[in-house]
């Protein structure tokens, strides 16, 4: 019997109470926000992980020397 991720519904990954990381950090959000709540059939927002990508880097660590 396999668990099932709180935060979509899917089968949850092995060893983990969510499907992916990503929905472990919007249950984190949730806990965060203070506005957790027993989840219904919400879909998670794609608003979680701004972190991956950072456009506002300097570009001076991360150039390609030429
Ligand atoms: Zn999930």
């Amino acid at each position: 019997m396999k668990k099932e991720c709180p935060i979509c519904g899917q089968p949850a990954a092995e060893g983990s109470p969510f499907c992916s990381s990503r929905c472990a950090y919007v249950d984190l959000g949730h806990w965060l926000s203070g506005s957790y709540r027993i989840p219904t059939n919400e879909v998670p927002e794609e608003d979680v992980d701004t972190d991956t990508q950072n456009p506002y880097t300097d570009g001076s660590s991360q150039e390609s020397g030429r």
